[in-house]
C-alpha cells in the first residue's frame, strides 16, 4: 500500500490502484457520473461545453469517462471523438471499429508464429555441442 495525495482536495490517503484519487472525491465522482449519465439520456443533442456547464464537471473528467467506454452516446448525439490510431470519428472508446480489429489480428499474429523463440534454442543447442567438442 501506498500514502498518497488526493489529485482533487489534496487529502493524504491510502492509494491502492487507478486514479490517485482519495475514497471521498472517488465516491463524488461516481455521483457526477451518474448525473452525466441520465442528462445525456434526457438531452441527446447535448455538446460537451454543454454538458460540462449544466452537470459542473471538468472536460477532461467527461472525456475519460468516454475514453473508459462509460459514457455513451446516441447515435444523433452531436458529441464525437476521435480514434487515438487513425482519427475517425467514434462516439466511446479509444479506438475505432476498424483499428480494434486491425489490433485483434495483429495479437493472433505474434500468438501464432513464436518464430524468435525457435531460433534462440536453437543456438543454445549448437553452443552447448561446442562446449561438448571442446571437452573431449
Ligand atoms: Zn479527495
Ligand atoms: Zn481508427
Amino acid at each position: 500500500m501506498e500514502v498518497r495525495n488526493c489529485r482533487k482536495c489534496g487529502r493524504i490517503f491510502n492509494y491502492i490502484s487507478g486514479m490517485p484519487i482519495c475514497p471521498i472525491c472517488k465516491e463524488e465522482n461516481e455521483k457526477k457520473f451518474h448525473e452525466v449519465k441520465e442528462y445525456i439520456r434526457e438531452n441527446h443533442k447535448a455538446t460537451i461545453p454543454q454538458i460540462c456547464e449544466d452537470c459542473g464537471v471538468d472536460r477532461n473528467q467527461v472525456y475519460h469517462w468516454i475514453r473508459e467506454e462509460r459514457l455513451v452516446f446516441a447515435d444523433d448525439s452531436p458529441v464525437g471523438i476521435n480514434c487515438e490510431k487513425c482519427g475517425a470519428s467514434i462516439k466511446t472508446g479509444r479506438f475505432c471499429e476498424k483499428c480494434k480489429a486491425d489490433m485483434a489480428n495483429h495479437l493472433q499474429e505474434s500468438i501464432a508464429k513464436p518464430k524468435p523463440l525457435q531460433e534462440a534454442r536453437k543456438k543454445q543447442v549448437s553452443s552447448k555441442e561446442k562446449m561438448r567438442f571442446l571437452d573431449h
